[in-house]
């Protein structure tokens, strides 16, 4: 096979044993002529969107008031299976919402997967807290369960009911499973390991609407979740959020303090707390109703996507596809490929990441753990060697809907 692409020798680039030339290949046939560039993850309009559009600006209700608002929540919540859903002016919102919700106040800890989006780590700060760095697992990707029940029984001891990191003397109050690239987290073992240590369990959801894990919707567990509508996600509203409960005094408060904490009166101007002006304005919350109309039919688009780069990719040695794990259904948010161990270096997925560019085909690296981020670097954390494994050898493929063949 022909390895001659300008600029790049890809055998000084990459020694290793990987063919990086054939991986880039396949990846090409799976994606077949679709318009160059390709990029991670794009939204698809339609007409629908258009008309849900103007018929919001003709009604002249498009910031917090208007119908959409409610009914793009009611479609939300009905398609998880919560009784309420809150929306947000993004998923970073949502989650430091949640983060006050479940009474996480300044100075203590959060449990944090050191593999996620800097948004959970940054909602964990918005709300005075530390975040606290665990590790992840090969199965899922998201946060793993015994390993963090191992850390925890290390360095935690309960103080009644409060947990108490014994290096720090801050509580830890929280834990937060991030269901990444669509594939739930081990969420029994989780609340099992949660409720062991008195954690409130709170979800980001933002990339797992409509997975689900031994058959309940991802968001639907813990005491509340999170969710995003940003551009890049499956769908979108823009830029949006939500927040998912089941219980009726943490949906009012959430309504509350991000309606700027204004008691309701027909003129007066009362606000109770410092609150927050977090609400999704009608014009997005529009789009998302009419994204809502598409969801099922996306996803069932991703999951063939995702048989047809699993498939490509089985006979390739030194690579694998990172599948659904057992017992879920993922939305395949973001498709997903491993190198073997002996990669773990990141020369192959770089040289990958380099030949795929160059054609116009814009896979990604993982997240840069958050313990590595300048302003992350000195959290409490336990030992992650499986989250900078994950760092070093997967590499995020194009997953939009439409490029399913
Ligand atoms: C997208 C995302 C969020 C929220 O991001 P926003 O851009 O603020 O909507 C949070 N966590 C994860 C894991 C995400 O992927």
């Amino acid at each position: 096979m022909s390895d001659s692409l300008p600029g790049i020798d890809i055998k000084r680039e990459h020694p290793g044993a990987t063919d990086i030339a054939r991986a880039a290949q396949i990846v090409e046939q799976v994606l077949g002529d679709a318009k160059r560039p390709i990029e991670l993850h794009e939204p698809s309009f339609g007409a629908r969107e258009r008309e849900l559009l103007s018929e919001t600006i003709e009604s002249g209700w498009v910031s917090s008031g208007g119908k959409f608002v409610n009914k793009f929540e009611e479609m939300i919540a009905a398609r998880v299976g919560v009784k309420h859903g809150i929306a947000t002016v993004n998923g970073t919102a949502a989650l430091h919402t949640a983060l006050m919700l479940a009474g996480v106040i300044p100075k203590d800890e959060v449990l944090v997967p050191a593999i996620t989006f800097i948004a959970t780590a940054n909602a964990v700060s918005h709300a005075g807290a530390t975040p606290h760095f665990v590790d992840s697992s090969w199965d899922t990707l998201g946060l793993d369960p015994a390993a963090l029940d191992r850390h925890l029984q290390d360095i935690s001891e309960l103080r009644g009911d409060t947990l108490v990191n014994k290096r720090t003397q801050r509580p830890i109050r929280a834990v937060i499973p991030v269901h990444v690239f669509g594939h739930p987290v081990a969420m029994d073992e989780l609340i099992a390991v949660a409720a062991k240590y008195r954690l409130s369990v709170i979800e980001d959801a933002a990339e797992a609407i409509g997975s689900s894990y031994r058959g309940k919707s991802c968001g639907s567990f813990g005491l509340c979740s999170a969710l995003s509508f940003n551009g890049n996600k499956i769908i979108t509203t823009g830029g949006g959020g939500m927040v998912l409960t089941s219980d009726d005094a943490v949906a009012k408060r959430a309504r509350h303090i991000t309606t700027t904490a204004k008691q309701p009166h027909p003129w007066e101007f009362f606000h109770d707390e410092v609150g927050y002006n977090y609400r999704l304005p009608n014009l997005n919350a529009a789009l998302g109703c009419a994204q809502m109309e598409r969801l099922d039919e996306w996803i069932a688009a991703k999951r063939r996507l995702a048989e047809n780069y699993e498939s490509a990719f089985r006979d390739l040695k030194g690579v694998r596809f990172l599948s659904e794990p057992a017992g879920t259904k993922s939305n395949y948010w973001l498709n997903t490929i491993v190198f073997d161990a002996s990669e773990q270096d990141g020369k192959a997925r770089d040289a990958l990441l380099k030949r795929l560019h160059q054609r116009q085909i814009r896979a990604r690296p993982v997240w840069k753990p958050m313990h590595l981020l300048p302003m992350y670097r000195d959290c409490p954390r336990a030992n992650v060697p499986i989250a900078e494994a994950i760092y070093g050898r997967c590499v995020n493929l194009p997953s939009s809907p439409f490029l399913v063949k």
